[in-house]
């Protein structure tokens, strides 16, 4: 590991002008992304500042029965928080399958949403990685992508985004608060992470040195019937294969208005807009389910290893609508 600076900042505007004062620094929360990283010397900072001691881990209800989640609130407090258990439970199950319990207590909501792929490439600094290296050539096209997107790739790469919170996130029109340099910012989700086109590299709109301070998710009576579903080579400490958030309200036996988004096939979090709008009106029933879970993944560009994962995200959409909705249709 090569030498660098570390500094603690007391509050919100030395953190930021510390980091802005040097191109090389970096934010370190958790340090559980950020540390494996300049371990593999994949990440070579000169500079790391600590925001720990910043008064960002409040999780707060908000009077529209939405949430406010401090950036440094931990995934592990989060998801035990009895608002989000009772209100989201479908952000509270994608954090609890994340990780693992040591990685939750220590990692914070801010540096999941910053968190980067997981493609070996990328981590692996003697390979090709257009977005490690920008122009150097992506060695996961016609090297080893089980893993890897089937939706929002481009020719220049095909990395699937990581984190599973921000798949309900994405689902539920949370909002991303932060302070930089030009102010304070409210960033979407649909703008907040970044389709690879042909510049892998920037994965949000994030200036350097711009902080993320807090997470909103606005009131939402659908997600109290929610759901999380994670489909994985093993039962634990693994990413997604294929993931699911799904919300879901029925009345009269017909989808009268539902949220869903896919995580483990995209190269961002994946709100899954065309199946949404296949839904509406539609019976609540496993044909119709399958119908819209077709239609979203049509527009899928699978490569040799990962064309499972087409029907993966399929099925896995059907099931959770199908959970969700037992008895009712
Ligand atoms: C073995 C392992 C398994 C994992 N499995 C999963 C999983 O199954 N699902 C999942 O979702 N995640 C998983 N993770 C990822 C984990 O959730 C993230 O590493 C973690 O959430 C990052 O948070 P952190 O506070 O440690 O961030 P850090 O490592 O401190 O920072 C990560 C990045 O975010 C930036 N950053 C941090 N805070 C802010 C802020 N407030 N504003 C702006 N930038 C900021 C940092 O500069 C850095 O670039 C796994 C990680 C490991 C190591
Ligand atoms: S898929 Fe993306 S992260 Fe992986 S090697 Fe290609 S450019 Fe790099």
């Amino acid at each position: 590991m090569r030498p660098f600076g570390y500094v603690r900042a007391g509050d919100a505007g030395t953190a930021i002008a510390l980091v802005r004062a040097r191109p090389d620094s970096a934010f370190l929360a958790g340090g559980t992304t950020e540390v494996d990283l300049v371990r593999q010397d994949v990440l070579r900072p000169g500079l790391l500042v600590d925001i720990n001691d910043l008064p960002l881990d409040l999780i707060e209800d908000l009077p529209d029965g939405g949430l406010r989640i401090g950036a440094l609130a931990r995934m592990s407090d989060v998801a035990r928080a009895p608002g989000v258990m009772e209100r989201f439970p479908v952000i509270s199950q994608a954090l609890v399958l994340g990780a693992s319990a040591q990685l939750r207590n220590m990692a914070s909501m801010g540096g999941n949403l910053c968190q980067r792929v997981r493609c070996s490439y990328f981590r692996d600094p003697a390979s090709l990685c257009n977005k490690r290296e920008p122009g150097s050539g992506c060695a996961a096209l016609n090297g080893f992508h089980r893993g890897h997107a089937v939706l929002g790739t481009s020719d220049h790469c095909i990395a699937t985004h990581p984190s599973d919170v921000a798949v309900p996130l994405t689902a539920l029109d949370a909002v991303v608060h932060t302070s930089g340099p030009g102010g304070e910012r409210a960033i979407g989700m649909d703008d907040f992470f970044l389709l690879p086109g042909d510049t892998p590299q920037r994965e949000h709109p994030l200036e350097h040195g711009e902080l993320i301070t807090a997470i909103e998710v606005p009131g939402a009576p659908v997600a109290r019937r929610s759901v999380y579903l994670k489909f994985r080579d093993r039962q634990s400490y693994e990413f997604a294969l294929a993931s699911v958030a799904a919300a879901v309200r029925i009345e009269d036996g017909t989808v009268a208005e539902v949220r869903l988004a896919l995580g483990g096939v995209a190269t961002r979090p994946w709100r899954a807009r065309r199946a949404e709008t296949a839904l509406l009106g539609r019976p609540a029933s496993a044909a119709s389910f399958a119908a819209a879970a077709r239609e979203e993944l049509a527009q899928a560009r699978p490569r040799p290893m990962n064309a499972f994962k087409v029907e993966l995200a399929q099925r896995a959409i059907v099931r959770a609508l199908s959970t969700l909705t037992d008895g009712e249709a």
